[in-house]
């Protein structure tokens, strides 16, 4: 923390976490400032193509960030006590709410985030099932159950209960500025918490109204129970050290590590939502144009910066040559621009660039060749699409995540190699197979959190999925029933209904005799197995 910031601390420079609605600052042309996010006392979002300032916000402090959590936590007592019924009347009337609001919503990530507005609106639906499936499935997949308490413990009552952890700390990434996080806020609102969310310094007017859209769906209820912070990565390490009970991160791996390790100093739980280098299969019974078509647009859309997008494809041989001539068909047209002509935005984060530059010309460098595009696709703020086919299953553009508008494609003999090489990497987050036959058979194969099989992306789209991944791609789940119970406390609760007489065996009254008709009892139970 800057001096400046320091002595801040007395004077709280943060938007008071009453979800008062924030105008952003109408575009105005003004010169690109620095991508690069310093710690400053204003956070600045820009229009990633003009350069126009979005919105600014005060930069929160640990000791603000604290103060919202502390506000959060009277807030969340109020929450949890209206109970399923009425957060889901809360939930449902939030999405109504932006539903109302969408052309004005969807506009504004349009300028935030640089995406397409049809993009943007389908972000914006993919949100609204999922605050939805959690407002209406909260009840069900947390409700107290009874389980059976053994023979041994015949005369108790065994119950789960799953009651919510309190304040969860949302932090965001910009790529889905409402989808993403909403993956967490929703799931953990709908659990009985309340949330104080910190959205990417890329995307905060976007955070903010969709936060806003909370709040003036639901004028009774009090502040605190979706707060929003401001601010850079410090901001959302304050958050992980404020006392919250749970930290709900998407973002990079390596933020995810530094999270988990400050998490560590007080056992925070954290779900972690990071990085994926997503593999897409394809089997030669597969139908090739639609396997191409959806490689097009899983691979480009949202200008390649999407954690499930598809980076590394496996062809088997005998369709590869087939396969390559109908993506190379495919992606004639396809560009990147601002108008409604687009096929995707610009790379919404400017340093984002130069990664995939340097994963294309590494490639290139070591005997790669580009089939579409090449390292001239880079032109800031776009990048239009990019093949590469030849690339070492060593190189940097197959093994890190360039989160852009590429993808290496790759002949294999057959499934056996491709679910080697898809598997080949550190992260598992999603992946792709195309087959008539086998999609099941080989999804099974795959290490990842997610399959989507003979069309792109789907498990994204259907709420009772839940979605996260494995290795470097993190821990934990957003999403469905698993995605309701991250935001739980299990709860274990055994009641003794009556006592059997001479039975007591968690005691010193204890007889021998009882020891002795149980031992017969277990010999019974669990001797007989030959
Ligand atoms: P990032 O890691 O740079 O930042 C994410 C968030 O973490 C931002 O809000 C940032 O301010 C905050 N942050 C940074 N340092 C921090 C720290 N030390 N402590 C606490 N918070 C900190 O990621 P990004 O560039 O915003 O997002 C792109 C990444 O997100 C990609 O790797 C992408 O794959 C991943 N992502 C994953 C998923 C998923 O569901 N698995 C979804 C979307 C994006």
């Amino acid at each position: 923390m800057t001096e400046t910031q320091a002595t801040d601390a007395t004077e709280p420079t943060r938007t008071e976490p009453t979800q008062t609605k924030q105008t952003p600052a109408e575009p105005t042309q003004t010169e690109p400032t620095p991508a690069e996010p310093t710690q400053t006392e204003v956070l600045r979002s820009l229009d990633p193509v003009t350069g126009a300032v979005v919105g600014e916000w005060p930069v929160d402090n640990a000791d603000t960030v604290r103060a919202a959590v502390e506000q959060a936590r009277i807030a969340a007592e109020g929450w949890r006590e209206l109970g399923f019924a009425g957060r889901k009347k809360a939930l449902l009337r939030w999405n109504s709410r932006l539903v109302a609001d969408a052309d004005e919503f969807t506009a504004l990530i349009h300028r935030e985030n640089g995406k397409p507005l049809e993009d943007a609106y389908l972000e914006l639906l993919l949100a609204l099932e999922h605050i939805d499936w959690a407002a209406r499935n909260a009840e069900k997949a947390l409700a107290p159950e009874k389980v059976a308490p053994g023979m041994f413990m015949a005369n108790h009552e065994a119950v789960i209960e799953r009651p919510p952890l309190g304040v969860v700390g949302v932090i965001g990434p910009w790529n889905y500025p409402v989808y993403t996080p909403n993956g967490s806020i929703a799931y953990a609102l709908a659990a009985g918490n309340a949330v104080v969310f910190k959205p990417s310094e890329y995307t905060p007017a976007i955070g903010h109204y969709y936060a806003d859209a909370f709040a003036a769906a639901n004028p009774e209820l009090p502040p605190g129970v979706l707060t929003v912070v401001n601010g850079y990565g410090a901001t959302g390490a304050a958050l992980v050290e404020s006392g919250v009970d749970k930290i709900a991160f998407t973002g990079s791996t390596p933020t995810g590590k530094k999270i988990m390790a400050a998490a560590a100093a007080t056992l925070t739980p954290v779900l972690l939502e990071c990085g994926g280098k997503d593999a897409f299969i394809i089997a030669d019974d597969a139908d090739i144009p639609a396997a191409a078509d959806a490689v097009a647009w899983s691979a480009m859309a949202n200008s390649g910066q999407t954690c499930v997008g598809t980076e590394r494809v496996y062809v088997d041989e005998r369709v590869y040559q087939q396969f390559l001539a109908e993506l190379q068909n495919k992606l004639q047209g396809i560009e990147p621009g601002s108008d409604e002509r687009a096929s995707y935005g610009p790379m919404t984060m400017p340093a984002q660039l130069d990664i995939v530059r340097s994963h294309i010309e590494d490639a290139l460098a070591q005997g790669g060749r580009a089939v579409v595009g090449g390292p001239d696709s880079v032109r800031a703020p776009f990048i239009g699409p990019v093949v590469l086919v030849d690339t070492p299953e060593s190189s940097r553009a197959v093994q890190e995540e360039t989160f852009g508008p590429t993808v290496t494609v790759r002949s294999v003999a057959g499934i056996d190699e491709a679910v080697e090489l898809a598997n080949g990497t550190e992260f598992g987050l999603a992946s792709t197979v195309f087959s008539r036959q086998h999609g099941m058979a080989i999804a099974r194969r795959l290490r990842a959190g997610a399959t989507s099989i003979n069309a792109p992306l789907s498990f994204a789209a259907i709420s009772a999925l839940p979605f996260g991944g494995v290795g470097a791609s993190g821990i934990g789940r957003i999403h469905g029933a698993d995605g309701l119970r991250e935001f739980t406390r299990t709860h274990s609760i055994a009641r003794q209904r009556f006592v059997i007489p001479g039975m007591a065996l968690l005691s010193f009254s204890r007889k021998s005799s009882t020891v002795a008709m149980i031992k017969q009892i277990v010999r019974l139970r669990h001797g007989r197995h030959a």
